[in-house]
């Protein structure tokens, strides 16, 4: 009994120091945020499984705080969602990537597009695609260079209000990827009327691909969904070249994942191109 009540006062004070943690996550993160201090970016690349050509990157945001270190986005991202501290800190995010992308295009680097990803919070924030086209008048970007990532769970928390907002950014020639797709038990039949041009199948999938496990046959079945609807389909998460000839064998479009590549800070992605296209 008293072996209970210990490991119970030990569980309140657990949870006592993980609201206290996210709580210290929280003020940094809004501090930083107004002093615009700390984040930066790095890009993975994403490549053509059939041409091994860069097809594009994806920016993923990172934070190194003054005094919580460096953390990963898995430990404030949810914060930033859950305070809608996202929104500012994802215009931040939106804006660096096209300054990003001006320079490689001054260093005569022209990616096919850049990759952002968008939390649901953000995408529901009305004035969102009015921001972003703001943004890209501004740097000089155009919008069809833009590839926006929206997980399918987001698109799942209302279907109706998500195809007719990525019906706007597809009008105004961005195009949208469906992030960790495969997870979320999507309805097909909202799968259908989705204004995207890629599925983003989920690295859970990818990472014990193997030829004819189970894996294998939802991975298998996703690239021929998604090429029955007309979408490019993208594994994330290929670390092995087994996977990445599985893959091929099986009509994959591209690939993403430290076999290629880590994300890369902007002046390791430029070596990491320019050797790329050399070799
Ligand atoms: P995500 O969008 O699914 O990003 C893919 C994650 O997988 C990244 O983790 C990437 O570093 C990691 N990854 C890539 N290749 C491999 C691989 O071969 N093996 C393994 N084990 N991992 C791989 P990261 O950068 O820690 O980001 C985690 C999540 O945080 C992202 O998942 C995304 O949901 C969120 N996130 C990151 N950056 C941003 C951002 O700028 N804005 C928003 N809203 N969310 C972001
Ligand atoms: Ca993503
Ligand atoms: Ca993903
Ligand atoms: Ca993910």
């Amino acid at each position: 009994k008293i072996q209970g009540r210990n490991r119970y006062l030990l569980f309140q004070q657990n949870l006592l120091s993980l609201s206290q943690a996210r709580l210290r996550i929280e003020n940094s993160l809004r501090r930083a945020i107004n002093e615009q201090k700390g984040f930066y970016l790095e890009y993975q690349p994403k490549i053509n499984i059939q041409t091994e050509q860069i097809c594009g990157v994806e920016a993923l945001v990172r934070w190194q705080d003054k005094e919580l270190g460096s953390l990963s986005p898995a430990d404030f991202i949810p914060i930033a969602e859950h305070t809608g501290l996202i929104v500012p800190l994802g215009y931040w995010i939106f804006e660096q990537a096209l300054i990003d992308l001006k320079t490689l295009q001054l260093k005569g680097i022209d990616l096919h597009s850049m990759s952002i990803n968008l939390s649901a919070r953000q995408f529901e924030e009305p004035s969102l695609l009015d921001h972003l086209l703001a943004l890209l008048h501004r740097t000089g970007v155009k919008a069809e260079k833009i590839d926006l990532e929206l997980t399918e769970s987001a698109v799942m928390r209302s279907p109706q209000e998500a195809i007719q907002t990525l019906s706007r950014f597809q009008q105004e020639r961005m195009t949208v990827s469906i992030d960790d797709f495969g997870i979320a038990y999507s309805s097909l039949s909202y799968l259908k009327s989705l204004p995207a041009s890629r599925l983003k199948i989920d690295q859970s999938f990818i990472r014990e691909l193997e030829d004819g496990n189970d894996d294998y046959a939802i991975t298998a079945s996703i690239i021929e969904m998604g090429h029955n609807l007309g979408l490019k389909v993208l594994a994330e998460g290929v670390e092995t070249q087994a996977q990445c000839a599985l893959l091929k064998k099986i009509g994959c479009d591209e690939i993403q994942g430290f076999y290629y590549s880590r994300p890369l800070p902007l002046e390791k992605l430029i070596e990491f191109i320019q050797q790329h296209n050399d070799g």
